[in-house]
């Protein structure tokens, strides 16, 4: 089959690779599409920890079922779409309501859907393949992952209704921050960015829109009244963005870190906006099933506008072009329909 595959920082091909089989508990899945997203974006810029070469890129998709492996409650035909890890089920974490930090759950990923096929690991198949209702177009069904994400980070926030959020990021991220969060009944989202393309989805959506960088910290104030934000979500892993955050909180407000940070980065911020102002720095990762079951529902009604987050398709060969245009903010995100 043919698949596009990573051989190190900065060398992606498109290439004969060995159609994947599925084992006991297993399916392998015909991707029908399957999304860029930063993740793989920074995979293929400088590498990853956790990752070696060459590797078969993409892990948001959806497809249909084309061979199961002996015991899988899956049918051939079946579209679907899926989780990315696979949680054990067994471990304190997972016991205790936080399958998303369970220790293994890395290790059974979905990855390479980049591809024709991709098989899915059996504790995925188990408890995170979900079928995807035929309303739902393919390329809106991948975004599962990325949805997923963002109802994880918001639900570690509170209610955010009548509060004044900031987004810093204008990615697909963000733009899903804003979404979710002009849904939720947030008072005001103000959204900082540099791609005026992007900050223009977030205008489209509702949110007030200013040019990130030097005097952010002022900018932000003037809009608030002198306040700051009562919610800023950290959407873009830049360690600098990720330090200033706090200081763009309201007193008594929340600081959301949301993008991840290279292993061994330390935070150097004010320990008094967290002791005197009562500002909470919050983390979130990944999701639970239940979110990832919860992302669906909210995609099969309709209720994100897939459009502004999708914004281009190409077949696998076009993948220069689009890896260019998702680089350079031209598109949010594109499917790719192998
Ligand atoms: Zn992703
Ligand atoms: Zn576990």
């Amino acid at each position: 089959m043919r698949a596009l595959v990573c051989d190190g920082p900065g060398h992606v091909v498109l290439r004969e690779v060995p159609e994947p089989e599925p084992g006991p508990g297993e399916v392998v899945v015909r991707v029908e599409a399957t999304l860029t997203c930063g993740t793989d974006l920074k995979l293929v810029r400088r590498g990853h920890p956790k990752v070696s070469f060459p590797t078969v890129l993409g892990h948001e998709f959806c497809g249909r079922i084309a061979r199961v492996g002996e015991g899988a409650a899956f049918a051939a035909g079946e579209r679907v779409t899926s989780v990315v890890t696979g949680a054990c089920g067994e471990c304190r974490d997972c016991r205790e309501g936080r399958p998303n930090l369970c220790s293994t759950a890395f290790d059974h990923r979905v990855w390479g859907t980049w591809a024709e096929y991709v098989r899915i690991p059996a504790r995925i198949v188990a408890r995170g393949l979900l079928r995807v209702p035929s309303s739902l177009p393919s390329s809106s069904a991948a975004l599962l992952d990325p949805v997923a994400s963002v109802l994880r980070g918001l639900s570690r926030v509170g209610d955010v209704a009548g509060r004044t959020a900031l987004v810093l990021g204008a990615g697909p991220i963000a733009l899903l921050f804003t979404i979710l969060l002009t849904r939720r009944g947030a008072g005001r989202v103000v959204v900082a960015g540099r791609n005026a393309r992007r900050l223009a989805a977030h205008a489209a959506e509702g949110a007030e829109t200013v040019a990130a960088g030097e005097g952010l910290d002022e900018r932000v104030r003037s809009l608030t009244g002198g306040h700051g934000a009562d919610l800023v979500i950290e959407a873009t892993g830049d360690q600098a963005v990720a330090e200033g955050s706090p200081a763009l909180a309201a007193r008594g407000g929340t600081v959301l870190l949301f993008a991840g940070l290279a292993h061994g980065a330390r935070l150097a911020v004010l320990a008094h906006r967290v002791h005197y102002d009562e500002v909470t720095i919050a983390g979130s990762f990944h999701y639970t099933p239940a979110e990832a079951r919860q992302a669906l529902d909210l995609l099969s009604r309709g209720e994100i506008p897939t459009e502004h987050l999708v914004t281009g398709e190409s077949p696998l060969d076009g993948y220069a072009a689009v890896l260019e245009r998702v680089a350079a903010g031209d598109d949010m995100k594109v499917a790719f329909l192998p």
